[in-house]
This record gives structure tokens, C-alpha cells and sequence, in this order.
């Protein structure tokens, strides 16, 4: 039979709710219904669990019409519909129910059916045939069936337009922390319901805005680690159903890197599309870590490469300890974020700590620190890294908890070794360790040369490039002209801005022009005269039973001869010292011609200064 205009109306305005975005259906459906049929009450009346009873819930129009039962029980609901699911007649018997004239199932989104309650004033209820009835129940069932599914439909577009977001930002991010944040905000928008944890299984420095947890092997969840192991979803309810479980692992193409766990708060099935989302999302999510993991990884091992490369580049130009020491220093403090850094020279079950380390390991706990470290390389060659002291080792009272130590060997002897100290615990990560480690590899040879170099130097009496006397020996020539002379001179010289002639033409040049003020000194002295190179471009000439008068005009010589000789010409400065007193000090002849060296050097270079 025909639909009536009625019908038809009520039909196309249900067409156009279909598309809106109401959460409640049912509530739209009874406005619409109350709206075209002039309604003067609606009432929906939904089952309870026990099926016992209906209860009225709160979609109602114009409830206080009349005063209407809280609830209806299920015999009486029974009674009513035991022919048809609907009814277009007054009810009659039950005094509230009397009150309505049409009545039918309904199923609401996601819950068992309930039943809508009409009053249709007199008029309109004329208007209405019988298939009108008909017509209306099944056309209100039609539209909450569609809206049903379009709901479903809707959400599954959501979740996938969202995924198909995040992967796009996933691929043009390589910074973890966002991929993470993206993964948790993503699952919170779309499940606002479920509480998330990533359990990760690098050692990965999260930021803690992040609900991360590292992914312990022994301390974990036995379907956690399922998940992990297998690479598939698991799920499961708590007992006593406080809490359901779902663990998707985050997988990448060449491992796993950690799981994602859902919580539902109480016993939840999980939708197959839903786990398909978040299995979806987490795999994403593996994948993206994984990139920016092997990213990181190329990345730092490109600096560290870089670092190491620089290291040796600029530790084989230094050839004074001293010099190569700051350097390393300085390098390693900043690689590592450290401040405390010791070098130790072993030697004859011997060791040393260098000038230039830490003033920590001048103190007795750095000392104490350093001569286990040399007790353990003594045995065995092998690097220290120790990220928490205290935990390791309670009884020792250090206030160093992170260390690193590495040996330096050359066949197979310790030359020496280096360490690091941070008070914080895991301050140092393994990467740091190994890189640590390359870098004192790399650099091993540089450093024992020149400590070698500095010990021989000890040794020897003669200066390999210049072919002055050395140090030591001009100090015990010194030592023994104070004993058996009246007085003597002592000149100190040091080349004017010499760091410039170096960085102008070169180490090499560098070198020449030392020799050349080398052998200038040797051409304006005697053979009984000391010339010696005092260290660097310094040198110090030593005139025994010389006054100061002839030991100034020496030295006069000597600075004109410099000044008009050298290719390329460079000028010295002169700081004189002198005894005539037994019971001088061979430091304080020193010590005076250096402050005389100073001064010169203030006034303007090129020039002597007497301090004696
Ligand atoms: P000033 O006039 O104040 O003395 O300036 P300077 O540049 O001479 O002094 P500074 O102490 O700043 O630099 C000394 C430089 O001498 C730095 C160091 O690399 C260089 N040097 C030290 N020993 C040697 C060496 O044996 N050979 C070469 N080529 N250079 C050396
Ligand atoms: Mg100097
Ligand atoms: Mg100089």
C-alpha cells in the first residue's frame, strides 16, 4: 500500500538526521517523531541486565506532562506486546499506560531493545491508517539501524584518516620522541577510553612527558614479553576483571623495539577493527622507531668518526705533552660532557699522573681512584666501565659514580691509561664508552711518544733539534759552577710571537728558526758557556764567572744577531739573572731572569731586561 504524506515526511526528515552527528539517536528519533505528530509525551523505557523490569531513561519529551513510572516491569511490557511488537490502541488496565496510545520495540545503539511510549494527540492519531503504524515503527527501526552503521563506518574512516596522518608525519620525522608523542596522542584521540604505556626495550633517553617504561626482562609482564617474543597482539583480563591487557609489540623490519600496552579498566572486548587500528599503528610506530634508530645511529657514528679523525689529525701535529694533553682534554670534555679527566703515565710498576689532569686526582680519593684503576690494568688490559659505582661496589666512598677507564697498550705493555668521572650515575651510555674507547686508541701513540719524549729528554744531554745542551743539564752545570765559582750569568730568551711564525709558515719553518737562534747562540758564546734549549722556543744561556756587565753585552750580541739573521727574521727577548752569592739558589737565578723575560716582553719585546 501507498505511503501516506505523513509517512513521507517523517521519512525525509529521518533522512536528513542520518548525516548528523548527534551522538544519541534515539533522542533525535523521539524530537522528530514529537515534532511531525504533534507529541504530547514520549518515553522510552529500556530493559535493565536482570530483564526483570524496564527502566525509563532520561529520553523523554515533555515528561512531566503526566506523571510517569520510574519503571515497568517485564510481565507487564509482556502483556502488552503479546501479539505484535507494537500497538496502536489506548492501552487500557494499567492506569499509566492508558495514557499512551502507540507503542514499539526499538533497539537503542549497542544495548538490548527498549520501548518508545507515544501519545499522539486525537487528531493526528486519525490521520494515521494502519500501514501508517507499520510504517512509522519500521521506518524509526530503519533509521536507527542506518545510523548504527553509519556511525561504525564513521569511526573507521576516523581512525584510519588518523593513521594515515601519523604516518605521514612518521615519515617525515626522524626525532623519536615525536613519532611517540604522535603514537600516544593518536590512540588517546581516538580511544580516550584506554590508559597507554610504551614499554621500550633500547636504552632510549625519553623525555619524560612520555608514558615510558623501560622494557626490564626479568621484571616484566609474562604477556608483555609473549608479545615481544612472538611479534603478535596478546590480550588478556586481569582476574577479577579490574583490568584488560593489550600488548601490541612495536615492530620494525629488522627487530622488535618494545610493546605497546593498552588498558581498559575493566573487563573490555577489544573490537577486531579496533586491535586492527592499534596493531596497525604500533607496527607504524616500530617501523618509524626503527629508522630513526638506524638514523641516530649513522648519524653518531659519522660524528664520532669525525671527532676521531680530528683527534688524530691534530694530535700528530703536537708533538709537546703538555700541548697534546690540553688538547685531548678539552676533546674529551666536551664529547662527554665531563669535567673530571685524568691521564696517567705507567712505567717500570710505575705510574704518574700527568700534569694537566683534573685537579680531583691530586686530592686522595682521585689518587685512591687512580691506583685502583692502575691495580686492575696491572693484571689485565681490559677497558672499565662502570655506570654506577655505589650500586656496584657500596662499600667504596667515591663521589664519582659513573667511570671510564681505558689502557693504553702498546705491545702488549700499559703505557698509561685515561679516565673519566661524572658524580651522576649512567651518565655515561655505551656508545660514549666505545667512542671513548676509539679515541684513546686512536691517540695512544700520540701521547706515549710524547711522554717517551719527555723522559728523554730528561735523560739526555743534548736537544735532538737544536743541538743545545738540555735542561737538566744546564742545571746541573749550574748546580756546580755555584760550587766552585765566585758568580755567574744567567740569560733567559724567549722568541717573539713565535705561535705566528708557526701558524704562518708551518711546524717545519717553526723548527728552522729555532735552529737558527740555536746556532746564533753557540756562534756568541765560549765552549765553556751553556747554551741550552729551556723548552719550546725558549732557550737559556748560562755564562759561568761572567759579571752582569759582559753577560749583558752577550746577550745584546746575541738579540742584534737574531734580529738581523734569522730567515724569516724574527726578534727574542731577554730576561737576565745573576750570582755572586754562595749560597744562591739555582731556582731563584731562574726565577728572576723569568720575571726579567716577562717584563721585556710587556715592554714591548726585542728587548733585555736585568733582574739580578
Ligand atoms: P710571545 O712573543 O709572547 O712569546 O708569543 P709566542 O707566540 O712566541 O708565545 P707562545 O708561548 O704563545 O707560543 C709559543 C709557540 O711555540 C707555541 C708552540 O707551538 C711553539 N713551539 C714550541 N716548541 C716548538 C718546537 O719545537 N717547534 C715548533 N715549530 N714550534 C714550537
Ligand atoms: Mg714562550
Ligand atoms: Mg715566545
Amino acid at each position: 500500500m501507498e505511503k501516506s504524506d505523513l509517512i513521507l515526511d517523517y521519512k525525509s526528515h529521518l533522512f536528513d538526521l542520518i548525516k548528523t552527528n548527534n551522538k544519541c539517536e534515539i533522542k533525535e528519533l523521539i524530537n522528530a517523531i514529537a515534532e511531525l505528530f504533534d507529541v504530547k509525551c514520549a518515553i522510552y523505557y529500556a530493559k535493565d541486565i536482570e530483564n526483570s523490569e524496564f527502566y525509563r531513561i532520561d529520553y523523554m519529551y515533555n515528561p512531566y506532562y503526566f506523571n510517569i513510572n520510574e519503571t515497568v516491569s517485564s510481565y507487564t511490557i509482556n502483556q502488552l506486546f503479546k501479539k505484535d511488537d507494537y500497538i496502536h490502541q489506548p492501552p487500557t488496565g494499567k492506569q499509566f499506560l492508558s495514557f499512551f496510545n502507540f507503542a514499539f520495540f526499538i533497539s537503542e545503539y549497542e544495548m538490548e531493545d527498549g520501548c518508545l511510549f507515544l501519545s499522539i494527540p486525537h487528531h493526528k492519531f486519525k490521520e494515521f491508517s494502519t500501514t501508517d503504524f507499520q510504517h512509522l515503527v519500521i521506518e524509526s527501526r530503519n533509521y536507527i539501524y542506518l545510523k548504527k552503521e553509519f556511525k561504525l563506518i564513521n569511526q573507521d574512516r576516523k581512525k584510519y584518516i588518523e593513521l594515515y596522518q601519523v604516518t605521514d608525519k612518521f615519515h617525515s620525522s626522524m626525532n623519536t620522541d615525536n613519532i611517540l608523542f604522535e603514537v600516544i596522542h593518536t590512540l588517546q584521540r581516538v580511544f580516550p577510553e584506554f590508559e597507554y604505556t610504551l614499554m621500550l626495550s633500547t636504552d632510549y633517553s625519553y623525555n619524560p612527558k612520555l608514558p615510558i617504561q623501560s622494557f626490564e626482562y626479568d621484571s616484566i609482564d609474562e604477556l608483555a614479553m609473549e608479545a615481544y617474543v612472538s611479534g603478535s597482539i596478546q590480550i588478556a583480563t586481569t582476574i577479577k576483571n579490574t583490568r584488560t591487557l593489550l600488548y601490541a609489540p612495536l615492530r620494525g623490519r629488522q627487530g622488535v623495539y618494545g610493546v605497546l600496552q593498552v588498558a581498559a579498566l575493566a573487563k573490555h572486548m577489544f573490537e577486531k577493527s579496533d586491535v586492527e587500528f592499534i596493531h596497525l599503528l604500533a607496527t607504524t610506530a616500530g617501523n618509524a622507531l626503527e629508522n630513526a634508530k638506524l638514523y641516530q645511529k649513522s648519524m653518531s657514528s659519522i660524528e664520532d668518526l669525525r671527532l676521531i679523525n680530528t683527534i688524530s689529525q691534530q694530535l700528530n701535529s703536537r708533538t709537546n705533552l703538555k700541548e697534546t694533553i690540553q688538547f685531548l682534554f678539552s676533546q674529551i670534555a666536551d664529547a662527554f660532557n665531563v669535567s673530571e679527566i685524568g691521564f696517567v703515565l705507567a712505567q717500570d710498576n710505575q705510574y704518574e699522573i700527568l700534569p694537566g689532569s683534573s685537579s680531583i686526582f691530586e686530592e686522595n680519593e682521585g689518587r685512591a681512584c687512580i691506583d685502583r684503576i692502575y691495580q686492575q690494568f696491572l693484571k689485565k688490559h681490559e677497558p672499565l666501565f662502570i655506570s654506577d659505582l655505589h650500586k656496584r661496589y657500596p662499600q667504596y666512598r667515591f663521589r664519582f659514580a659513573s667511570i671510564m677507564a681505558i689502557p693504553m697498550v702498546q705491545e702488549n705493555s700499559l703505557e698509561g691509561f685515561c679516565v673519566a668521572l661524572h658524580e651522576d650515575a649512567y651518565h655515561f651510555t655505551f656508545e660514549m664508552f666505545k667512542l671513548f674507547q676509539s679515541i684513546i686508541h686512536h691517540s695512544t701513540m700520540a701521547l706515549v711518544n710524547a711522554m717517551l719524549r719527555e723522559k728523554l729528554e730528561k735523560m739526555v744531554i743534548t736537544d735532538h733539534l737544536t743541538q743545545l745542551f738540555s735542561k737538566n743539564y744546564l742545571n746541573s752545570r749550574i748546580e756546580q759552577s755555584m760550587k766552585t765559582d765566585r758568580q755567574g750569568t744567567f740569560i733567559l730568551l724567549d722568541i717573539d710571537d713565535f705561535k705566528k711564525v708557526n701558524d704562518t709558515y708551518g711546524h717545519q719553518v717553526g723548527d728552522e728558526v729555532l735552529i737558527q737562534v740555536a746556532k746564533l747562540i753557540r756562534k756568541n758564546i765560549r765552549s765553556t758557556d751553556v747554551g741550552a734549549r729551556w723548552g719550546g722556543e725558549e732557550m737559556a744561556i748560562y755564562l759561568p764567572e761572567v759579571s752582569l756587565k759582559i753577560g749583558e753585552k752577550i746577550a745584546k750580541r746575541i738579540l742584534k744577531a737574531v734580529e738581523n739573521h734569522t730567515k724569516p727574521p724574527i726578534t727574542i727577548s731577554c730576561g737576565i739573572s745573576y750570582w755572586s752569592n754562595v749560597s744562591e739558589k739555582v731556582e731563584k737565578l731562574f726565577n728572576r731572569a723569568d720575571a726579567g723575560l716577562y717584563h721585556a716582553k710587556h715592554l714591548g719585546k726585542n728587548r733585555i731586561v736585568i733582574n739580578h
